[in-house]
């Protein structure tokens, strides 16, 4: 169901002989389903309290609020959590690019509220072969602190 225009004529899901413009429909259907009051409840997948007629499903899915509310929420969740699995990937596996000089495993306390924009923006910044460089610079300076110990 793809966007309807509010135009559109629609059938009712009651009665298939009932063209409804799609604007009219949720009007349509306050009367129509009086007239079936023996249909099966069916909960909106998007909100449990809207409980909906089953053959009203389609149509409240089509119209529910809930859903583009939802659609929304996806979309900025995503949005967020991509480089929040940037920065725990790079303070896990990478020797501490920030903190090079000093010993990252006692001294470094990672407090992701602070590095985040700042690992996040190197990260972007850097070219692969900066990165790369930057990496193997790590590698060479890095003391694993049960050597240093
Ligand atoms: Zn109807
Ligand atoms: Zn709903």
């Amino acid at each position: 169901m793809a966007d309807p225009r509010p135009n559109q004529m629609m059938t009712c899901p009651y009665n298939a002989a009932h063209q409804v413009e799609h604007y009219r429909m949720h009007v349509h259907l306050q009367k129509c389903r009086k007239q079936y009051p023996k249909n099966d409840k069916s909960t909106c997948p998007f909100d449990a309290t809207h409980i909906v007629s089953d053959v009203e499903l389609d149509y409240h899915v089509s119209v529910c609020p809930k859903r583009s509310m939802l659609d929304n929420q996806i979309y900025v969740m995503d949005d967020e959590f991509r480089p929040t699995v940037d920065i725990q990937g790079t303070a896990d596996c990478v020797p501490c690019e920030e903190n090079w000089e000093d010993n990252c495993e006692s001294s470094y306390k990672p407090d992701l509220s602070v590095k985040a924009p700042h690992i996040i923006k190197k990260i972007k910044g850097a070219t692969p072969s900066e990165r790369r460089k930057a990496r193997m610079e790590a590698i060479k300076t890095y003391k694993p602190p049960g050597n240093s110990q």
